[in-house]
C-alpha cells in the first residue's frame, strides 16, 4: 500500500497530465502489478488459489495480461484454466460455472487503490496546495471518481462542493470545446481550424465521462 506522501505526489504530479490524476494513477499501479505478476506472483500459492477461485480473471484484465506476452505464464495459467473448463463443463453434475468470471485477483487491486486514493483526494484538498493545483490545471477528475468522492461518507461537506465546483468548471470548459467541434463541423464553418485542444477534447470527453479504460464497467 502507497503512504500519504506518495500518493500526495503521485497526484500532484498527474495533474499535469490533463487527464483524471485518480485514473491515471489506479493505471499506473495496475500497470506495475501486472508486471510483477508475471514475475513473480504466478507460483505463490495464496494467488493461485485466489485465481482459481475467480475462474481466472475478468476479461479486461485477462486481455491486459496477454498484452504483456509472456507465453510460459500463459501456458502454465490456461492450462489449468482450459483443465478445469474440460473437468466441469461435460459433468452435468458440476455446479461450477464457468461461463464468468469473478472480480479477479487485479480487480481487488484496483479497487483497493481506487478507494484510498479518491479517499486521499478528498483529504488532501483541505490543503491549499493541493487545491489550488487542481483548480489551476486542466485535469478533471472523471465522473465515476467525482461521484464516489461526493459520496464518501463523513466527507467534509464544503470540501466535496468545493472540489464539484472546481470540477465543473472545468467540464464547462471541455463542453465549449465539443461545442467549437460541432459548430466547426458545419460546412459553412469548415474552413476554420481547430485548436490543439478541440482535436483532443472529444477523447477527453470519452476519458471524462466514462472514467480511463476497465476503471469502471
Ligand atoms: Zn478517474
Ligand atoms: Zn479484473
Amino acid at each position: 500500500m502507497d503512504s500519504k506522501e506518495i500518493i500526495y505526489e503521485e497526484l500532484m504530479n498527474r495533474m499535469k497530465k490533463g487527464v483524471c490524476p485518480i485514473c491515471d494513477f489506479v493505471e499506473f499501479r495496475l500497470a506495475e502489478a501486472l508486471e510483477r505478476f508475471l514475475y513473480e506472483g504466478i507460483n505463490t500459492p495464496h494467488t493461485r488459489a485466489k485465481i482459481e477461485w475467480t475462474n481466472g480473471f475478468c476479461n479486461h484484465h485477462a486481455h491486459r495480461l496477454s498484452e504483456l506476452g509472456d507465453p510460459l505464464s500463459h501456458a502454465i495459467l490456461y492450462h489449468d484454466f482450459m483443465n478445469n473448463v474440460m473437468k466441469d463443463v461435460p459433468d452435468k453434475k458440476s455446479k461450477t460455472d464457468r461461463s464468468n468470471h469473478k472480480e479477479c485477483f487485479f480487480c481487488d487491486i484496483q479497487k483497493s487503490n481506487e478507494d484510498d486514493y479518491t479517499k486521499a483526494f478528498l483529504e488532501f484538498y483541505q490543503n491549499e496546495e493541493f487545491s489550488s493545483r487542481y483548480e489551476q490545471e486542466n485535469s478533471p477528475l472523471c465522473v465515476p471518481h467525482l461521484i464516489t468522492i461526493q459520496k464518501i461518507r463523513f466527507a467534509n461537506k464544503k470540501t466535496v462542493s468545493r472540489i464539484v465546483e472546481a470540477t465543473m468548471e472545468k467540464y464547462k470548459a471541455l463542453n465549449q470545446h465539443l461545442s467549437e467541434i460541432k459548430r466547426k463541423s458545419d460546412y459553412r464553418n469548415t474552413h476554420e481550424t481547430w485548436t490543439e485542444e478541440e482535436k483532443e477534447a472529444w477523447k477527453k470527453a470519452v476519458f471524462t465521462f466514462n472514467a480511463h479504460p476497465g476503471i469502471r464497467p
